[in-house]
Formats: structure tokens, C-alpha cells, sequence
């Protein structure tokens, strides 16, 4: 059983990185320009460890409870990044500093400053990313992640300001049924903008399982993929 979930997971891994491979070759971009986040919620912490000893360094959650329990679970393992993925709640922010290397989903003021205070409690430093959406309306399931394009210098400017963060760059996921180019397109040009103030920021975390590969022709240094590394979840969210 074990060994057969150890070798589907190896398998689903070497097709990934191929994927990922060719997509870089496609763009003309150098496959150490793409950082792989395996997003492992809703599968058992034992994947995870198996994903990591087949050689995945930054794992991906979106749910707090969930992230800390694996967090805990698998504590002896080396040189593991932690990214958070999912939407934060202000009051969830403690908790995620405490473990979190890079947050994904910080789209709003009253966040960064939690977050900012928390890792600072925690004497930690969390990479934070500016979780970008274009269309104002509420997304496909009814969620309301991401700051409208115009609020990125504000929101850029209080996470430089906040000693224990680091600004990473930004991130964006395609409502459902938008067309992903013109969405990445789009994503493109506002990371370009926060790089002309902000060097340093220059992390574009885009493209998940149905469309890293179109991400990447785009700029996508940061893909998040799960179904594609560990297989259909059970539905929930
Ligand atoms: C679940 C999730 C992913 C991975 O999605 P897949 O379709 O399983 O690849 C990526 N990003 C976020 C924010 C997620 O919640």
C-alpha cells in the first residue's frame, strides 16, 4: 500500500517537473527560474513526507489548522518551506507566523499588520505576497480573495514598512472560467509596476494544476499545484 502510494507520487512528481520543464522551454526561461509548491491539504502528512523525500522543498496549505498540524507532525524534516495559500483571517494571522515562511494571500492593510506584529512576536521573517484580482465582483465561490490593482502601492509600502516582513511579489488565481491568459497577462504587468518601486519583490506565484503551464509562459516564478502531484481530493471548501 505505502509503496505503491510512494511510487504514484513519484510518478505524478517526474511528470510534473516534465511539464514544467517544457513550459520553460517554451518560454525560453531556465527551469530555476520556477519553484514548485506542492499543495498538499486535505492529503495525509505522509505524502507530504514522501513528496519531500523525493526532493519538494516548499509545500503549500490553505487551511490554518490543518497547515499547523502538519507543520508539527513533520517538524523533523529538513529545509522545508512552508507556504500559506489559502484566505487569511486577521485573527488566524498568530498562528500562521508561527510557522509560515511565505504568505501567499495578503490582499488588505489590517492583515499585513497582523501578520507583521505576529512574526515579530514569534522572531520570525514571513515573505509575503500581494494577492492581486481584477474583476471586483466575488469570485466563482462566492470568496473575495485579492486587492484591486490600485491598492498594491499602499498595501507594498506597509509590508516594506513592517520589520519582520518581507515583500516576495505577487500572486493571482483566474476566476473560474476567465480566459488564464488574459488574466496572466494582466498579473505580468502588475508585477512588473511593483518591481519599478519595489526590486526586490519579483515572485509571481500563478498557475495551478490546469494551468501551470500556461502561467509559466507568462512569468510565473511560484506554481501551486495539488490534483496534479496527489491526485482528486474529497470535495470540500
Ligand atoms: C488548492 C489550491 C491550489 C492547488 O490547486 P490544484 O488545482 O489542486 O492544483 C493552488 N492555490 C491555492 C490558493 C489553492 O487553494
Amino acid at each position: 500500500m505505502e509503496q505503491d502510494r510512494s511510487r504514484e507520487l513519484a510518478e505524478r512528481l517526474a511528470e510534473v517537473r516534465d511539464r514544467i520543464a517544457d513550459a520553460c522551454g517554451h518560454a525560453r526561461r531556465s527551469v530555476d527560474e520556477v519553484a514548485l509548491v506542492a499543495v498538499t491539504k486535505t492529503f495525509p502528512v505522509e505524502d507530504l513526507e514522501t513528496l519531500v523525500t523525493l526532493g519538494v522543498t516548499d509545500i503549500g496549505e490553505n487551511r490554518d489548522q490543518e497547515a499547523r498540524a502538519k507543520h508539527a507532525a513533520s517538524a523533523h524534516l529538513q529545509g522545508v518551506r512552508w507556504h500559506f495559500v489559502g484566505q487569511l483571517q486577521t485573527n488566524k494571522a498568530r498562528s500562521v507566523a508561527a510557522y509560515a515562511d511565505v504568505v501567499h494571500s495578503v490582499d488588505r492593510l489590517s492583515l499585513i499588520r497582523a501578520l507583521g506584529r505576529a512574526a515579530t512576536g514569534a522572531g520570525r521573517t514571513v515573505r509575503c505576497l500581494l494577492q492581486v484580482r481584477f474583476d471586483p465582483a466575488p469570485g466563482p465561490m462566492g470568496q473575495r480573495g485579492g486587492a484591486d490593482p490600485s491598492e498594491l502601492p499602499e498595501l507594498a509600502a506597509a509590508v516594506a514598512d513592517e520589520p519582520a516582513l518581507e515583500l516576495g511579489g505577487v500572486m493571482g488565481i483566474p476566476p473560474l472560467g476567465a480566459d488564464p491568459r488574459g488574466f496572466f497577462e494582466r498579473l505580468r504587468t502588475v508585477a512588473v509596476d511593483l518591481r519599478r518601486i519595489h526590486p526586490e519583490a519579483h515572485w509571481i506565484s500563478a498557475g495551478m494544476s490546469q494551468d501551470f503551464d500556461i502561467a509559466i509562459e507568462y512569468g510565473a516564478t511560484h506554481v501551486r499545484v495539488g490534483r496534479r502531484l496527489l491526485g482528486e481530493r474529497p470535495t470540500r471548501r
